[in-house]
């Protein structure tokens, strides 16, 4: 991997993916492997201008260890201190943004218990749920960047020798985040204003629903919140300041209505969840609520993730992304959702981004509610797209309008 490449990717994490602001601190979370991109970002982040930049490390194999052998109610506990940890810079003069790097192998807790892992997770997201909605909200710039680890990419590329496939999932990584050619905050520029002009028109339209059909028996019909607006890759914080939070992002989604979504969606990738793989796996909705589920590996995980709290079996985005987008044709299946969620149209189990109802970063938890804006401590983006996929809207009016034909935006 060449280190220019590494630098022109780190630098555009941090000017373009969280936008770093003078004065601002940068909060980074990363795991050890990815040492070395955390590394160029902070160089970056003081270049930006940064008062200050925190990284928090962390270990898969000590988290593993945890897991397996540390006590639930234990593991489910967070001391005060750590969530005004990161409260204290959000809430200072100069602010904070955050960065996550991830490099996680997609199995790392295979084999252990899918409950406990769940539920300790949904508790910690329970009590760090302040802290929570500074991103759910976009209160502060984030932003979410990968690098490969050797178990990661050797799942990815099992046919190749360890370096070789580091070294070829690195090349894929900066292919779809069109770091490789040229220079990528214009490619980005160029991209944004694309992925901008189609939200403009989805939201031109005043969808009220979706249909989603697809050969292998998707059929699917998804309502939308009240008000629902369509958003795509940048957002704003609530200083003005303009973000990325996916790295990479081809979506331009919205929020549907928790309780109107009815029918049969059948997965079209495998989706990694607490780093356990659940495969060929399909959902019946009746009302907006799960009430039939079923999948080819690991099926009781789908169960505990639908059982997380009462939004989990309720969706709480739907997102179009076109069977063409770099990603898609890249051919690689990452088993990460950061990259597969943009290689295929996708909906999310759990939490709305208030962002995506007219006016929902002001309304309180009920009157989102009201909007049909689903709640939850989880949100997971399972991908549904497929090549012969196809969607039509039904605008307020009652016409009908093809969005999507063979998996391709049709305008
Ligand atoms: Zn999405
Ligand atoms: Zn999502």
């Amino acid at each position: 991997m060449k280190t220019e490449l590494l630098e022109k990717y780190a630098d555009f994490i941090v000017r373009v993916g969280v936008n770093v602001q003078p004065g601002q601190t940068l909060l980074v979370s990363c795991p050890l492997e990815a040492a070395p991109l955390a590394r160029l970002c902070v160089r970056s982040a003081y270049a930006a201008g940064a008062r200050d930049v925190r990284v928090d490390w962390y270990d898969g194999l000590t988290a593993r260890a945890r897991l397996e052998l540390g006590d639930e109610a234990a593991l489910s506990e967070v001391k005060p201190y750590l969530e005004r940890s990161y409260l204290d810079y959000a809430e200072s003069e100069g602010g904070a943004c955050v960065l996550h790097i991830l490099a996680d192998d997609p199995e790392l807790y295979a084999g252990l218990d899918a409950g406990k892992i769940n539920r300790v997770r949904v508790a910690r997201n329970q009590k760090l749920k302040t802290w929570r909605d500074y991103t759910l909200n976009d209160k502060i710039a984030w932003c979410i960047a990968a690098m490969p680890c050797p178990a990661w990419a050797k799942k990815v590329f099992p046919e190749l020798p360890e370096a070789s496939a580091v070294e070829a999932l690195w090349n894929a990584i900066f292919e779809v985040c069109r770091v490789t050619h040229g220079d990528p905050v214009a490619e980005w520029e160029t991209h944004i204003a694309r992925l901008n002009a189609l939200r403009d028109k989805m939201n031109a339209y005043h969808f009220s629903s979706l249909h989603f059909s697809s050969a292998n028996g998707t059929d699917l019909n998804i309502g939308l919140a009240d008000g629902a607006h369509w958003e795509s890759a940048a957002s704003f914080d609530d200083r003005g300041t303009l973000f990325v939070p996916n790295i990479p992002t081809e979506e331009v989604f919205t929020a549907p209505h928790k309780d109107h979504v009815d029918g049969v969606v059948y997965g079209t990738k495998p989706y990694a969840y607490n780093s356990q793989l659940i495969e060929d796996f399909h959902v019946t909705f009746q009302n907006g609520r799960v009430t039939e589920y079923g999948a080819g590996k690991n099926e009781a995980l789908l169960g505990e993730l639908l059982a997380s709290d009462e939004g989990a079996c309720h969706i709480g985005e739907v997102a179009l992304v076109p069977a063409s987008s770099p990603i898609n044709r890249s051919g690689i299946l990452f088993y990460d959702t950061l990259f597969d969620e943009n290689a295929a149209c996708h909906i999310a189990f759990g939490a709305s981004y208030p962002g995506t109802c007219k006016g929902g970063k002001a309304m309180n938890e009920e009157e989102l509610k009201k909007h049909g804006m689903n709640q939850s401590v989880i949100h997971e983006d399972i991908m549904i797209g497929a090549a012969d996929t196809t969607v039509t809207g039904l605008t307020e009016k009652g016409e009908t309008v093809t969005v999507f034909s063979g998996g391709e935006w049709a305008f």
